[in-house]
């Protein structure tokens, strides 16, 4: 029976062969097709290059998505670090100009604020930290909650396009 399927129908069934929709019994006939048709050998080999190339790009492709990823996952977390460490600086400003405005405005430091300036350092410096780390804080918590209802948009869109 198998001597007298035609070619044609073997080169039809090359593609869904190749990719491995056929069924066992199907495989059966192109395979001793294939054994005694050069033709249709040449056909089969024809396809399996281009489906190499096809997996080959395919995963390229994947390859450099994943990549792609990785590169902006990481410019995310340094522009978050970034920030972190800039909220803190400007945090830690506000005690100086705390200190230094009402200096600014008087138009010169005076004796008395000096002396409570050489006294208070160690308090001064400590009140920095705490108003940097505040700020820091802060920005941090507002940039998770920003990522999260970017997160919980993303989703309801993939849910609309699911419905679509
Ligand atoms: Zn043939």
């Amino acid at each position: 029976m198998n001597d007298k399927i035609p070619c044609n129908i073997i080169h039809d069934l090359l593609p869904l062969y190749v990719d491995g929709l056929t069924t066992e019994e199907t495989n059966g006939y192109i395979k001793e097709h294939l054994e005694k048709c050069s033709d249709c050998q040449k056909e089969y080999s024809v396809y399996k290059k281009e489906l190499a190339t096809l997996e080959s790009i395919t995963s390229n492709t994947e390859k450099k998505e994943v990549a792609y990823l990785k590169k902006i996952n990481l410019y995310q977390k340094a522009s978050l670090i970034l920030g972190a460490i800039i909220s803190f600086l400007l945090g830690a400003c506000i005690p100086i100009l705390k200190v230094g405005v009402p200096v600014i405005l008087s138009g010169g430091i005076q004796e008395y604020q000096l002396a409570r300036l050489r006294v208070a350092w160690s308090v001064g410096l400590m009140k920095m930290a705490i108003s940097g780390l505040i700020v820091c804080a802060v920005y941090i918590i507002v940039m998770l909650m920003i990522k999260s209802v970017i997160k919980r948009k993303k989703i309801n869109f993939n849910e609309k396009d699911a419905k679509c």
